[in-house]
Formats: C-alpha cells, structure tokens, sequence
C-alpha cells in the first residue's frame, strides 16, 4: 500500500535563523563528534550499490508472494539470511491471522442485456512474469462480506459522502442496488462502508481510464499505465477503525491470542464488494440510464456516464475461504552499545498483491543496501550507541498486519524503547517526499540537506525546495523561500507506520522519493520487474538515494548524544492546524447560512428544470462558536517552552546537561500527546494529533476529533475535543519546558 497524493506536495521549507556557518555541526551532536559523525556517514553513502538491487528486486518479484504463499515465506527466509549474511542478529516472528482468499466471483449483467464479466487479468507476451496464474491471488477485495446480490446499478462517483449528498438531490436512491464506484478520492474501503451506510445492497469498484489507463498514457506494455483487463486489488477491511488482524484488535496475533468469531468482528464489510477493470465496467456503465452525470462525475470512457439506477441490472456473488495464514515479519538488530535500550525502528513491507516489484520491493531492496552497509561500517570499527532494529513486515497489503500485530505484541516494550519509526514502501523517481512527526521536521530537514540528487546534482533538499517554488502555490513558494525548513506533510494511514504513530505514539516518518513517473500497475499482475526496469527508476539510482536518506537518519538517530527532536515546527505547525479548524467552523456557518437562506428564499424550486430536476439540499443548523481559547493558550505555551528548548539545545555542551535523562524523556515526547481513551468510537487509535479520518482511509486528519465533529456537524462534541487537543500540548509543553532546565540552560 501507500498513501495517495503526490509526493511532490510533501515536502515545503526552513527558516532563516539558523546561519549556515552552523552547517558542519549536525543536530544532537557537539562539534567534535559532528566531525566523526560525517566521516562514517561518507563511508556508508559509498556503499548501496544500484546493481545489487537490481537483482534483489528480480528475485524477491519472481513469483506471486502474497500471504499465505510459499513465496512469501521464501522471500522471508532470504531476507532473513540477507540479515544474517551482513553481520546482524536476525529472526523470523510468525503471527497467525485471518486472511481471506477468493473462492467465488460472478459479475454479470441481467438486464437490459447479458453480459458475464471475465474478471480476468490477461498474461502480456512480453512480461515474463505476468502469465504465473497458478499462483496469483485472483483479483479481490480482502474482507469483503460474503454475499450473492441481483439488484439495480446506480453509479456514484467515487462514493464518498458528498457523491451521494448530490445523489439526494437528484432524488435518486442505493437502497435496494449494487453501486459502481470509481477509485480515487478515498482510501477503497471508505467506498462500500459509505455505500452500506447509504442502504446499497453490494459495491463495485473499478478502474477508470481517465486516472491511470489511457487518458493519462500509453498502457502497458507500450506505456506504464493501466491496460483494459488491469484491475486494483485490494484490503477493503475497516482499518480506520483499526488496523491489523481484524480477529485480534488490540493485541497481538499470537497462537494462543484470545480471537473474535467471524461474525462479531466489526471491521469487515458489511456488503459484498468487487475491484474490477474498466473493460469489464463499461458495458455495466453503458446500460445505465437516467440523466447525465455532471461534469465532475465523469471519467475517460467513450460513453456518456449516467446515474441509472438501472436499467440494468447486476447479479454480484462474492465468497471468500476465511482462513486462518501465517505472518513471517523478519526482525533484525544491532545492540546498542551504551543506550541499548533506545530502539531506532526501520521498516518496509515485503508481502505483495501479486509479483510487487514497485509496491513493495521498491522500498524494500533500499533498506536491505542499509543493512548491508551498516554491516560493512560494523567491521570497520563503527558502533551504534542504541539500538537499531530492521523490520520487513508480513501482510502489510492485507491491512498493516505483520506491523501492528508486532506493535500489539511488544507494546510495553515498545512504549519504553523505541525512539522512532522510519518507514518507506513503494520507491520511484523524483523529489523526496516526507510525511511523519513535526518534532522531526527540523531533523530529517538535516538529514536532506546532505544527500545528493541523483538526476539534478544539487541536494535533494534543494530539489525539493525548488519543486516548491516552481511547481506551488503562493503559499508553498513563500514558505519555501522563506521557511527554514521544508514543511513535511501529516501523516493519516496507508503503510506501516500507523500503529507505531497513532496507537503507541512513537515519532515516525515515511520516506519515499517519487513524482516523475506515471503508472497503472498498482496492485495488479503487472506490476512486475519487467514494469518497474522499462518504466519506473530503470538504473536504480533513486533506490540507492533512499538507501542513503534512511541510512543516514538512522545514523544520526543512533549516535545522537542529544535526541534531535525540536519543538518549534511542531508547535508552528499545530498552530495551522488551529487557524484551519477556526476557518473551517466560519466557512461552515456562512455555507450553512447561505444554503438556508437559499431555501427560504424559494431559489431551489424557481431554479429547478422540471426535465432534470434537483431537490433542494435539506435545512442544516449552523455551528454556534466553539472555545478555542484553552487550545491557543496551550499553544502559547509550547512555542515558548519550544523556543527555550532550541536555543539550549543548539549550544549543545555535554558538560553539566543531564543528557541520559533528557534523551529518556524525549523518547516519551510524542507519547504525551496521546490519550489512553483514544478517539471517540475508534479507541485503537491514540494520538490526538495525526489521525486517518473516518471518511478518507488513507488521508490525514490533523486533530482528528475536533476536524471530525466540525466536518460531520456533530456541533455538541467540538468544544470537548478542543480541550482534550489542548491538554494534550500543554503535556508536551510542560515536558519540553522540564527539558530545557535539565540541559543547563536557563
Ligand atoms: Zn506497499
């Protein structure tokens, strides 16, 4: 998996305060060992070595490596001793968790016409691996309900919220039918839970050209994008819920782990649901009826798009074999020497859909050119002062699962060890992208600054910068020439890094360089090594400039003698969030008053056109004002506790500072702002800062519970949610405030 949008949009800039002279010493660490520092990071930036992740990626993509398939515990074992090989102390940890595999599929059209959909993804001559059916997972959507539906088709869009607001007001209604969405606009699994919500009786899903087939370019094999017969898969499990074993939510899914029955696990569709391509949707899209959809509704087809419902009419049947598979995550470490209880966490999926050159092995094969590097650097005399521990996870595809089920199992200790989370998946040329923790923003800013672009021979800091001045919007240019530091995006869900950050809060970030190349294999046959070596980073330089950006972080992270955790950007950064959730309650007021206004001034009904007619939309009440000032004043605080913290920190002296204690707390920084309760309805999740929202799956929320309540209208809640975001930083802003004291500063 991966999260949506451009990675271009992720990364913005710093601010002028600090002057470059400063440069040569690296945060956290003192002049003298600065020098050090940059010497062994010289070393290992010579060593990832673009042809051996050539040929990692065509053997770890030879075969179909899904849970549950022999390949996928193959490739373990190869990692594993991949591990082994380069010096480090490394083992397989098995999970057994629910895993659904196909055992029915029919879609057919019974009237106007018959029409029986393939559901098949035809091998291509050329791409050698495309035609191993024997072993492909056939195209599915995981945690689907079992069901064997016949009802009307009613397009709708991408099926999120206000597709079917428009719907009402066309007086057209699911209840009863099978709906046809196309992807985009939200995480997949957002689609059928809104579509059931909305009374529909089953959900399609499929691929529309004008996203990632032709309208965009050639398709594959002549182009990189999505061919007729090229279907997504994908999990449709609830995972805004929670993520992971949906039998074990919680805790960790060991052999003897207490398990949900089937039919009591909340976090499965409750209608059946089908991904299919845009060959198999058009006769389905062209045998509806009813008025033309508007403008904004309609995709790359040569059909004119309708909202039916019907006439034609669906026959869906869905049926899984609901077994039970084991997870092998691989988990490497190196002992800290003298803080071998910080944890420095590194990870990358290697479970795929099908063959997953690009998602995940993209990613993968960066972090194995790491560990191989880091083993070299262990023989030459260098030494970690914590402890750095590799994952590659199982099942990330299904739902996050070998990573959440890790994180449940080893909570406690986690909660206690680990500093940090760095996660990548999918690789591809182009800028960096960065989303994750503000109190690393400054941090991985540094880190930028010191890695080369492979294509543009300036750093990729200032590639991004540049990215953000010549591509942005008034607001990222200004930023970008004036900011510091690039801002980094928040992140919501999509990869391995959402039980670490929301349910433990521990820092994270999710790294990954990209933007350059389009492609249509997503989660498909074809995104295989023939796809990824014609069309994606075909030398493999981008794999060896994320092998280079993690393994330096790493480094750093491990080394630091003061944790570079900064306050500033995350205390500026809260702040936007602020003034966003105060704008979005007065644009809500002044949509709500208008819309009523509009209403009662009879415009609806003089408006209408009696041959395409739209209903007024109903009478909402407008928000009253919420109480902001406990957050503000909240904030108030962390920016000057923030402010302190940076100048104490920048003079780094390690004489008098009480640094061992002062790194034992800051591993607990993102801690404080999590709560026990968690969010309301969704407790799994903790973090009162970074959530996925509810309606969106992969994208962010930030102050999920206050954003939520104002966007849902849930007025009443808003100013509770306020307070408990606010006691949330002023945990923070006291922590930071304490810390400012033990580093000897005033
Ligand atoms: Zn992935």
């Amino acid at each position: 998996m991966r999260h949506i949008g451009s990675t271009l949009l992720i990364a913005s800039i710093a601010i002028a305060a600090t002057p470059f002279t400063e440069r040569d010493t690296i945060r956290g660490f003192t002049a003298e060992s600065s020098k050090t520092q940059l010497e062994w990071e010289a070393k290992f930036k010579a060593i990832p070595d673009p042809s051996r992740m050539r040929e990692a990626m065509r053997l770890l993509s030879a075969r179909p490596h899904h849970v549950g398939s022999p390949y996928d515990k193959q490739n373990a074992e190869w990692i594993r001793d991949q591990f082994k090989s380069y010096g480090w102390d490394a083992r397989i940890e098995e999970f057994d968790v629910l895993f659904p595999t196909p055992k029915e599929r029919v879609l057919e059209l019974t009237a106007p016409t018959n029409y029986t959909a393939n559901l098949d993804e035809t091998p291509i001559a050329v791409d050698p691996t495309s035609n191993q059916k024997d072993e492909q997972l056939p195209a599915y959507n995981a945690y689907s309900a079992d069901g064997d539906v016949t009802g009307p088709l009613v397009f709708v869009n991408q099926g999120v919220p206000a597709d079917y607001d428009e719907l009402e007001r066309r007086g057209i209604s699911v209840k009863g039918a099978i709906v046809i969405a196309k992807y985009g606009g939200s995480w997949r699994g957002i689609k059928p839970k809104v579509a059931a919500e909305h009374g529909a009786i089953g959900c399609i899903i499929y691929s529309d050209p004008g996203n990632d087939g032709y309208a965009i370019g050639d398709v594959f094999p002549n182009g990189p994008m999505r061919p007729a017969q090229g279907v997504q898969r994908g999990s449709v499990q609830d995972m805004p819920t929670y993520p992971g074993d949906p039998a074990t939510p919680g805790i960790g899914a060991t052999k003897n782990a207490r398990r949900t029955p089937l039919d009591k696990i909340p976090t499965l569709t409750k209608i059946p649901v089908l991904p299919i391509s845009y060959g198999n949707a058009q006769p389905l899209l062209a045998a509806l009826k009813g008025p033309a959809v508007p403008s904004s509704w309609r995709g790359g087809l040569p059909i004119t798009y309708r909202f039916g419902p019907g006439p034609a009419i669906v026959h869906l049947k869905v049926k899984s074999n609901w077994d039970t598979r084991t997870l092998y995550d691989v988990i490497a470490k190196i002992p800290g020497t003298t803080e071998p209880d910080q944890w420095i966490i590194r990870g990358n999926h290697h479970d795929a859909w099908v063959n997953g050159a690009e998602d995940p092995i993209s990613g993968l094969i960066a972090e194995l050119e790491e560990a191989r590097a880091i083993g070299q650097l262990l023989k030459q005399g260098w030494k970690p002062k914590r402890t750095i521990v590799y994952a590659a996870w199982d099942g990330e595809e299904p739902g996050l699962l070998g990573s959440t089920e890790w994180v449940e199992t080893h909570a406690e200790e986690l909660e206690k060890k680990a500093v940090i989370y760095i996660n990548s998946d999918t690789n591809g040329r182009g800028m960096l992208g960065v989303s994750g923790s503000h109190t690393l923003e400054n941090f991985v800013n540094g880190v930028a600054r010191d890695i080369d672009d492979p294509e543009a021979k300036v750093s990729v800091w200032k590639r991004s910068q540049a990215a953000r001045i010549g591509f942005g919007s008034a607001d990222e240019r200004k930023d970008a020439r004036t900011r510091e530091d690039l801002r980094i995006g928040a992140l919501g869900s999509g990869s391995d890094y959402s039980s670490f950050l929301q349910h433990l809060g521990i820092a994270a970030l999710n790294v990954g360089y990209g933007g350059e190349d389009d492609g249509g294999i997503y989660h498909s046959i074809y995104d295989d090594f023939y796809w990824f070596t014609h069309f994606s980073d075909t030398s493999f330089v981008y794999g060896r400039a994320l092998a280079q950006t993690v393994g330096v972080a790493v480094m750093r992270l491990a080394n630091a003698e003061l944790l570079p955790f900064t306050f500033s950007n995350l205390a500026e950064t809260a702040r936007t969030y602020t003034t966003e959730l105060q704008r979005l309650r007065d644009s809500r007021y002044d949509a709500i008053t208008e819309t009523n206004r509009a209403i009662d001034e009879g415009v609806y009904v003089a408006v209408n056109d009696p041959r395409d007619p739209r209903l007024a939309p109903p009478r909402k009440t407008q928000p009253p004002q919420f109480n902001f000032a406990p957050l503000l004043n909240a904030l108030d605080s962390l920016s000057s506790a923030a402010k302190r913290y940076d100048r104490a920190a920048a003079n780094l002296s390690t004489q008098g500072a009480k640094l061992k204690s002062v790194n034992q707390r800051l591993v607990q920084a993102e801690r404080a702002m999590t709560s026990d309760d968690g969010l309301k309805g969704r407790p799994w999740y903790r973090h009162l800062i970074y959530a996925p929202g509810f309606y969106t799956g992969y994208g962010v929320k930030t102050m999920p519970a206050v954003r939520e309540s104002i966007e849902q209208g849930k007025w009443e809640n808003v100013d509770a949610e306020i307070a408990r975001v606010a006691e949330a930083l002023t945990r923070e802003a006291t922590l930071v405030s304490q810390l400012v004291g033990e580093l000897g500063a005033k």
